[in-house]
């Protein structure tokens, strides 16, 4: 069917056009991908903040991931590992500040060695640089940090800058001329057209939404309705208030591996502050940052109802989740999590707390738990990046050329 996208007119083809709606990182990364392809007559990136990459794609950790945690099987597996070698490149190519400081993830108890070996069989099984020491290495790694009998060691997790990242990309978008354009919000879809908040109507020969949180309900206005609902958690960090070349790697601890999360770390970012967390607190929209901030009738109710009924049923541990996540809300509880990684006194360390971010973590409803990969869909001519949870930063290039060649296929078949 797209294949009729490439008109024929007086014997020369013409190309389509791509419409690409959300201008996160991934949105970005797709424009970059499809200019490089020289596919389409034409590019436009909606997006309906004042600037690009407002929302999670410059409120993260700015970790590069190397790929571990994921199981082979997944997108998030197959994706990372040379995802973690593209991002890594980009940014040495593009002089974007980077910290190569690497990270450890240690233990607490034998459970978590149980856990630790798990993550490494992953690892390799994802292609990762990883290795599996004993405690008498880590001093050579994190002197700093406390394990009970192992530890993994990845040296390709470096730190980045998420706002230089995205400057550049979008310097490199302007100089090839893609349209960025700013403060439009897509509010409805109809065959081959959006139709703007203000009443403005954009034509498309192909969609891309890459709209984060509100991708669920874009792909609904594109006629799709998987067994999704939105269920975002947001991250809060505490990160020092003056550089601390104290660490020598991000120290992680081993998460429970049945959910996404990773469990409160520390963090070394790209300039030598040292960050604390992230939270994983149950909120009621993908940007309510604050207790009011971000409240959407459009979805909250839903989110709302969901919470509701998983606190009741403890679908997938969600109660005692957020019972444990609710207490980070209090400065020093933090503290104390991440204290458990390390012997150096974190309490001598002045930290403020930082701009937090929001997961827009998709709940399965058939299997009543947390979707644990990225999910991709099509419909004719519209194509939808979900559930674009860590690691999609790390991944974005990776994820802009698997989404492109899909789109490509789909125009050459
Ligand atoms: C606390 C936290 C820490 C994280 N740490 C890491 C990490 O260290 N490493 C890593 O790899 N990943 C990390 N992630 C994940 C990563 O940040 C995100 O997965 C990634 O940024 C998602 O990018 P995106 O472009 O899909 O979403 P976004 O950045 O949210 O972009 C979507 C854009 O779409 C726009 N939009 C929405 N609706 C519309 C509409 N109707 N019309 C027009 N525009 C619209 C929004 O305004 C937004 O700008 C973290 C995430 C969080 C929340």
């Amino acid at each position: 069917m797209l294949s009729k996208l490439v008109h024929n007119v007086n014997g020369k083809s013409t190309k389509p056009s791509l419409l690409i709606v959300g201008g996160g990182i991934v949105g970005l990364t797709i424009a970059r991908e499809a200019n490089l392809s020289k596919s389409f007559s034409s590019i436009t990136v909606l997006e309906k903040e004042n600037k690009f990459g407002m929302h999670a794609s410059t409120r993260n950790s700015g970790v590069i991931h190397a790929g571990f945690y994921y199981t082979p099987d997944s997108q998030r597996g197959r994706f990372c590992s040379k995802a973690n070698e593209l991002m890594r490149n980009y940014c040495i190519k593009n002089s974007i500040p980077v910290n190569r400081c690497g990270k450890v993830v240690v233990t607490r108890n034998s459970n978590d060695e149980q856990s630790l070996e798990e993550l490494y069989k992953r690892g390799k099984a994802n292609g990762s640089d990883i290795s599996l020491f004993t405690k008498e290495k880590l001093s050579k790694y994190e002197p700093l940090a406390y394990t009970y009998e192992r530890f993994l060691w990845s040296p390709n997790t470096w730190s980045a800058s998420p706002k230089y990242l995205l400057s550049k990309i979008i310097q490199e978008l302007k100089e090839a001329k893609v349209k960025l354009i700013n403060s439009t919000k897509v509010s409805s879809v109809e065959p081959h057209k959006v139709i703007t908040e203000k009443g403005e109507r954009f034509f498309f020969d192909i969609l891309i939404n890459s709209s984060g949180g509100y991708s669920l309900s874009l792909a609904k206005e594109c006629g799709l309705y998987p067994p999704y609902k939105l269920l975002p958690f947001k991250g809060i960090y505490l990160k020092s208030n003056k550089a601390i070349k104290t660490f020598k790697s991000h120290i992680y601890p081993v998460p429970n591996i049945s959910q996404p999360f990773l469990g409160i770390h520390t963090t070394i970012t790209y300039d030598n502050f040292l960050k604390l967390g992230p939270t994983a607190i149950p909120v009621l929209s993908p940007e309510n940052y604050s207790l009011f901030e971000g409240l959407d009738l459009s979805i909250t109710p839903e989110i709302f109802s969901l919470q509701i009924s998983c606190l009741l049923s403890n679908s997938f541990n969600f109660r005692d989740l957020a019972l444990k996540e609710s207490k980070y809300l209090i400065k020093s509880n933090i503290i104390k999590e991440a204290q458990k990684l390390t012997y150096y006194k974190l309490n001598d360390i002045s930290f403020d707390w930082y701009s937090p971010g929001i997961r827009p973590q998709l709940f399965n409803t058939d299997k009543r738990c947390l979707e644990m990969d990225f999910v991709f869909l099509r419909k004719e001519s519209t194509f939808h990046v979900l559930n674009s949870i860590s690691p999609a930063w790390t991944c974005s290039f990776k994820t802009a050329q698997y989404v492109l060649d899909e789109v490509l296929k789909s125009i050459r078949t």
